[in-house]
């Protein structure tokens, strides 16, 4: 079987936590997805396509990733790509309800499916896309929460 994994996620937008995960998830799989949310009843700030292009500027130097968008049902993407397993981070105890959910559902709706969770470094167990929005808006410094593109991209959203 081969080493593919998905790393799902709004990625609204891709943090420095998020990055950590996936750089890490990278080690240990042979090609990594990350597969941003098509999920409008989100109402996200950045627009599917900007959060991909995003995510592909501050990926490029990690050459097993690719970035993907979807829609629908997470256990559909994964049998398409053929990934046998799902990346999720976790940061604290307040994520595992919801992750035990979803992770219990997939198993459900697809038994060869394992999802792995890989926990986050301390620096950015506070650390959420929304924080970081709600600091952009305040014109708050968010320089050591995510990378340079997003803070400008950021900036720009947040001009008026
Ligand atoms: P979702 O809406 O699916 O939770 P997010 O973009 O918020 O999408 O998160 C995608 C994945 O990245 C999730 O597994 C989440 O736990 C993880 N993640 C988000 N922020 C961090 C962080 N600071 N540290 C580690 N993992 C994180």
């Amino acid at each position: 079987m081969g080493k593919i994994a998905v790393c799902p996620g709004t990625f609204d937008p891709i943090t420095y936590g998020h990055l950590d995960i996936i750089t890490r998830g990278a080690k240990v799989f042979e090609e990594v997805y990350i597969c941003v949310l098509n999920n409008a009843s989100k109402q996200p700030l950045f627009s599917v396509e900007e959060r991909m292009e995003l995510i592909k500027t501050v990926t490029k130097d990690i050459p097993n990733v690719k970035v993907d968008s979807f829609q629908g049902l997470l256990v559909e993407y994964a049998k398409k790509v053929q990934a046998n397993a799902i990346i999720r981070g976790l940061r604290a105890v307040s994520d595992f309800e919801y992750e035990m959910q979803i992770t219990s559902m997939n198993k459900v709706l697809y038994d060869e499916l394992e999802t792995l969770f890989i926990m986050t470094k301390s620096q950015y167990s506070f650390l959420s896309s929304s924080i970081v929005k709600e600091v952009a808006k305040f014109g708050g410094n968010i320089s050591e929460l995510v990378p340079f593109p997003v803070e400008k991209a950021l900036r720009e959203k947040y001009k008026n």
